[in-house]
C-alpha cells in the first residue's frame, strides 16, 4: 500500500515499541517520517533498522517545550508543513499501591501524558493546517483509561484525561480541517509494559500483542482510509480490554 505517499509525519517518542512499528509502517506507505527520543543512542539504532526508508531522527525530549520547538522547526524548515502528528510519549513512574506515590512521580505522568501532548498539538496546529487536505492527529492512549486498575492507578488517570481531550479538541480542529483520534492499545510487548508481562505473572499468550498490530490500525486510522473517523478513540487488544 502506497497511503502516505507524500505525506510528511512526526511520530514522538518512536525509536522503539509502538511508536517505532508506527514510524516504520507510515513511511513503509510512502511517507517521509521524523522520528525522536531522548537518547542520541536510541536515534542513532532506530534510524540504522530504518535504513532505505525516507526517515529523520533527533534526540528530542518531548516533555520539554524548548526541544518539541526545536524539533517543529526543523520540520518547518525542509517541509513546511505536517500531514500527520503522532502523540505516543507516556511515561509510567509508578507501578504498586497508589497510596504510595510521590509527588514528582504524580507530575512526572501529568506532565508528559497530558499536558505535552495538548501543548504538543497547540504547537504543531500551524504546520498541521498547511498540511494536505485533512491532517491528522492520534493520541496514543490506552484500554485503562476506561479500565482502571490501582497498580498503575495514576497513569491510567492520565490517559483518561487524553480520552476526554480527543473528544472536544477533536470538535475544536475541524474548522481547520485536521482530525483528531486516539488508539487505545491493550497489553503490547514492549520495555515499557514489561512489569505487566515479563516473568511470567499468569498472562494469556493471546492477550499480548505486538507493536505492529497497532501500527496497522493507526496507519489506517491517519490515512485517506480512516476520512470520516473524527474525534475517536479505537481500542486495540484482541479481545482483553482491560490491563
Ligand atoms: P517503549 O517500547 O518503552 O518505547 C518508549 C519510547 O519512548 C522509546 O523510544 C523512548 O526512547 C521514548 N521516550 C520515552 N520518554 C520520552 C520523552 N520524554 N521524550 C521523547 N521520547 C521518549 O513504549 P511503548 O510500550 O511502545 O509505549 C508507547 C505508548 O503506548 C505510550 O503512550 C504508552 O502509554 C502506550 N501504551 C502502551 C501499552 C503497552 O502495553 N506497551 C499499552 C497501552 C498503551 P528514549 O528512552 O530514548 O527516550
Amino acid at each position: 500500500m502506497n497511503r502516505y505517499k507524500d505525506k510528511v509525519c512526526l511520530v514522538t517518542a518512536s525509536t522503539q515499541g509502538i511508536g517505532f512499528a508506527i514510524a516504520k509502517r507510515m513511511a513503509e506507505e510512502g511517507a517521509f517520517v521524523y522520528i525522536c527520543s531522548r537518547k542520541e543512542k536510541n536515534v542513532k539504532e532506530a534510524l540504522d533498522k530504518l535504513k532505505g526508508l525516507k526517515v529523520e531522527g533527533y534526540p528530542c525530549h518531548i516533555g520539554l517545550k524548548e526541544q518539541r520547538l526545536a524539533l517543529l522547526k526543523k520540520i518547518e524548515e525542509k517541509h513546511g508543513r505536517l500531514d500527520v502528528l503522532v502523540c505516543n510519549q507516556a511515561a509510567s513512574t509508578h507501578f504498586g499501591s497508589q497510596m504510595d506515590i510521590s509527588e514528582g512521580s504524580f507530575d512526572k505522568m501529568w506532565d508528559l501524558n497530558v499536558k505535552s501532548i495538548f501543548y504538543l498539538i497547540k504547537e504543531s496546529k500551524e504546520l498541521l493546517k498547511k498540511g494536505g487536505k485533512q491532517s491528522n492527529v492520534l493520541v496514543v492512549s490506552s484500554v485503562g483509561g476506561k479500565g482502571p486498575n490501582y497498580t498503575i492507578g495514576v497513569y491510567n488517570m492520565t490517559k483518561a484525561a487524553l480520552d476526554n481531550m480527543v473528544v472536544w479538541l477533536a470538535q475544536e480542529l475541524i474548522p481547520d480541517d485536521i482530525r483528531l483520534n486516539a488508539i487505545s492499545p491493550g497489553l503490547i510487548k514492549t520495555e515499557f509494559s514489561g512489569p505487566l508481562w515479563k516473568d511470567n505473572q499468569g498472562v494469556p499468550a493471546k492477550s499480548l500483542g505486538e507493536s505492529d498490530q497497532i501500527a496497522s490500525v493507526a496507519a489506517t486510522m491517519c490515512s485517506d482510509d480512516g476520512s470520516f473517523v473524527n474525534g475517536e478513540n479505537y481500542a486495540v487488544h484482541g479481545g482483553f480490554p482491560k490491563l
